[in-house]
Formats: C-alpha cells, structure tokens, sequence
C-alpha cells in the first residue's frame, strides 16, 4: 500500500479574485480521485479576505478583552467577528468561529501577508472547498474531492499540525466501528479522523513559512467519496463535548 503527495508548483502570490482551479490545473495535470489539498490562506486570499488592521474598529467587548489582556483591540475583534463563542480569552484566544470550528484566533492570521494586514478565514470552508472542487473538475474532466486546511494547535501536544476546515466529495470521518482486529474482536469505539489526517500530511509540504506550496494533492489514497460531505461532521456534538463544557465552568470562575 502507498500513495503520492504532490505539491504543486509554481503558485504565485495569490490576490483577491484570482482563479485558484486554472492555477492549479496549469501547474499538475490531475487525476481521478486525486485529494486537492489547498491551504486555507491563499482561499481567503483569493475570496478578498484581506483586511487593514488599522481599519477595524473595535467594539465594546473587543476593547474590554484588550484592556483585560494587554492586547490589540483591533485584532481581538477581527477575532470576534468570525467567531460564536469565546472559550479562551487568555494566554490566548480560543474560540469557535461562525462555521463551527474551534481554533486559536477564530483562523485569523497576520502571516504569509503584508505588514498592517489581517486575513480571514474562509467565511464558509466547505462553500469555498465545493466552489474550488466543481471547478477543478470542470478543468480537469476528472472526478476530485478537496480539502481547504489550516493549521492549528492542539490540546494536550505540543507542535500545530495540518487540519481540515472545508471538504468536498470525501468523507471526513472513517468509522471504524463494527470492523474487527487482528483477533476477531469488533471495534466499539474507533473513528479516524481521515481528512485530518490527509491534511497534516499535506502540511508537511506546505510547511508554515515562505515555501509558496500552499497546494498539495493526495494521489492513489484509498478514501470513501460521497457526495455530500460537511466539515461538521467532524465536530463533536455539544452534548458530548466534554472539554468545552469544562472550558466554560473554568470561564466562569475567572474575575
Ligand atoms: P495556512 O496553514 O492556511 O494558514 O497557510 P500558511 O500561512 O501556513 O501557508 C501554507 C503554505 O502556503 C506555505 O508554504 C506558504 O509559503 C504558502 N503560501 C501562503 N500564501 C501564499 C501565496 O499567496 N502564494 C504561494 N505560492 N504560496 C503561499
Ligand atoms: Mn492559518
Ligand atoms: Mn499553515
């Protein structure tokens, strides 16, 4: 068993209304069922998620959190506005944004951009990883499946991974349970998390600063495509989350 990852070459810097599909497919002839992994920065770039520090007005709850924290209001709400819910406020923030996803800053990012400006999440991954995908098969006559990423950190371990936020056309999650192991037993419990693990091996070659691959395609993976797919299948139902519930008893208690 193997499979291929491919960064693509030849990306240039990525503007607001630039057509990532035509770059993609100038640059790698794809195949059928390739995974076209593509870093969620240059989607923001591309969809004119760009946005001038000193333009953001911070509201009331933003100036708040700065004044407690010792931080930019500006930024902190530019966090707010793409996030539903604060878990952390500090020594950083860790909310989940709009489309359900819980990271550091809500995916707000002054890296890989001009000094004095702030780019954006996607404001709908799985909108933007479906928009990217049908015209990447309209390019390519080829049947594909997409995943926008990002990094992000993680409880417990140190060291950001690649993670997925959008997909199109693959399912996120294998499930595991019902199979059986090496010795019969059937597995009760056991789900990975397949577009994750795809999106950290593609980080591996995007890497985090100035290589400009911020496009990576999976090749010859045996993974489970179906139509309709959506990122919150990823994540994990409100009752059954554990650790936010205890995030949000520990918020309470602090002044
Ligand atoms: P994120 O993980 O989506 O936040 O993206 P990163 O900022 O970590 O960048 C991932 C990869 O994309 C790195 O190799 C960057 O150098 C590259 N990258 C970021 N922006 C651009 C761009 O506009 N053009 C090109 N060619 N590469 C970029
Ligand atoms: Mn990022
Ligand atoms: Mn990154």
């Amino acid at each position: 068993m193997k499979f291929e990852a491919i960064a693509v070459e030849n990306i240039p810097l990525i503007h607001t209304g630039d057509d990532l599909p035509s770059i993609i497919c100038k640059n790698l002839e794809l195949q059928d069922r390739d995974i076209v992994i593509i870093a969620s920065t240059i989607v923001a770039k591309a969809e004119g998620e760009i946005f001038r520090l000193e333009d953001i007005t911070p509201g009331k709850t933003a100036l708040e959190m700065a004044a407690r924290n010792g931080k930019d209001a500006r930024f902190i709400q530019a966090v707010l506005s793409r996030s539903m819910e604060v878990l952390v406020e500090k020594p950083f923030m860790l909310v989940t944004t709009l489309a359900g996803h819980t990271c550091v800053n809500a995916g707000v990012d002054e890296s890989n951009i001009e000094d004095g400006f702030l780019l954006y999440p996607p404001e709908n991954p799985d909108a933007s990883a479906s928009r990217l995908g049908n015209n990447l098969e309209k390019l390519s006559k080829k049947k594909l499946s997409v995943i926008v990423t990002d990094t992000n950190g993680r409880a417990f371990k140190i060291g950001q991974t690649g993670a997925a936020i959008g997909i199109y056309k693959i399912k996120p999650v294998k499930r595991w349970i019902g199979e059986k192991d090496l010795f019969g037993k059937v597995l009760e419990v056991t789900e990975e998390a397949v577009a994750d693990e795809l999106a950290g091996a593609a980080n591996l070659l995007m890497g985090e600063g100035a290589g400009g691959t911020p496009v990576v395609v999976i090749r010859g993976f045996d993974y489970y495509c179906e139509e309709e797919t959506y990122i919150k299948e990823m994540y994990r139902p409100e009752e059954l989350d554990i650790i936010k519930k205890g995030l949000r008893c520990l918020q309470n208690r602090v002044e």
